[in-house]
């Protein structure tokens, strides 16, 4: 199991936001976590990333027990292992497209032609081998999400979180971002959670489960 949440609670101040939630995802498989906004969606995916601590219950993410861990042990889980796309796409503006999906690599150290091929690979996979060159205020929205896509992709980990990363997209746009997604994931064999309020993208994923009033069902 590569995730394994029970009875996680999460409130900011008096407000309640997780009750008692649970959530299992073997690897390489992928959810939809459908919910309103508001519901707590983007707080889960904080917490299943590592940036921010449940209140209680247990976390356990690949194989790192999260309540339990120090902030450097959570940072080398999401360096090494968590591959994260975000709505409004969290590029660096003063990097090109092909440095801004070399990062993740960086922080490791050493660049080698092996990563510097991957990073271009995966940049051909999602159709930008023609903008490498490219700043985000260069590129559309839609590109923009794919040089994310290939971001979370490039260092090879387990697990992809996904905060709505068509929300901010026009409509073909967005499915168009979402298809390869999808594909990547299915072709690299990654595992996968999605949070969107967008009923269609369920139909993608091994499993949908719904997120209200703080539990999961
Ligand atoms: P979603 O992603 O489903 O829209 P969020 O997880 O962002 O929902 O937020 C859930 C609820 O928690 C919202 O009511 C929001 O206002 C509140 N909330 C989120 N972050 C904070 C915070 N840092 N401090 C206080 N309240 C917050
Ligand atoms: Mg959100």
């Amino acid at each position: 199991m590569i995730v394994d949440l029970k009875d996680v609670t999460k409130s900011y101040g008096d407000i309640s936001i997780l009750k008692k939630l649970n959530l299992s995802l073997d690897s390489g498989k992928s959810v939809t976590i459908l919910g309103h906004s508001g519901s707590g969606k983007s707080t889960l995916l904080s917490i299943l990333g590592g940036t921010l601590r449940a209140d209680g219950g247990e976390v356990n993410v690949l194989g790192n027990d999260l309540l339990n861990s120090n902030e450097d042990s959570l940072s080398i889980m999401r360096r090494k292992k968590l591959g994260m796309i975000f709505q409004h796409f969290h590029l660096i503006n003063h990097l090109n497209a092909y440095e801004n999906v070399l990062l993740p690599l960086e922080i490791d150290g050493d660049i080698g032609e092996e990563q510097k091929n991957r990073a271009k690979d995966l940049l051909s996979k999602v159709g930008l081998a023609d903008r490498l060159e490219h700043f985000p205020s260069q590129l559309s929205g839609g590109e923009k999400q794919r040089v994310a896509i290939a971001r979370a992709l490039v260092h090879n980990p387990d697990l992809i979180l996904a905060d709505e990363p068509s929300g901010s997209l026009d409509e073909e746009t967005g499915k168009e971002v979402m298809d390869l997604v999808f594909k990547l994931v299915e072709e690299q064999g990654k595992s996968l959670i999605l949070v969107t309020h967008n009923k269609e993208l369920g139909k993608f994923t091994d499993r949908v489960m719904t997120l209200d009033k703080g539990v999961l069902s």
